[in-house]
């Protein structure tokens, strides 16, 4: 008696590994930058956008920017000021 009931099963198996493979790598919205196309690490509720509404940027990108160069965060300035 002939069967190949084995080849039904490993399908559905490898699609279940991919899904739980695609979660750990990718978390969340993935966001791309903008002007580099790397991930920003960053999802869709932190995204950083300048005020033009450029991005979404990674934090590399953002530190390039006019916007970041002009305003410097108080904490920076004040670390500035203690060395
Ligand atoms: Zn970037």
């Amino acid at each position: 008696m002939l069967t190949d009931d084995d080849g039904g099963m490993m399908k559905p198996l490898l699609q279940i590994e991919h899904a739980a493979i695609n979660a750990i790598e990718y978390p969340g919205t993935r966001q791309i930058c903008v002007v580099c196309e790397q991930p920003t690490e960053r999802c869709e509720e932190d995204a950083i956008y300048t005020d033009a509404g450029h991005g979404p940027l990674c934090l590399d990108c953002y530190h390039k920017t006019d916007e970041y160069m002009t305003e410097m965060p108080e904490y920076l300035a004040r670390a500035h000021n203690e060395t």
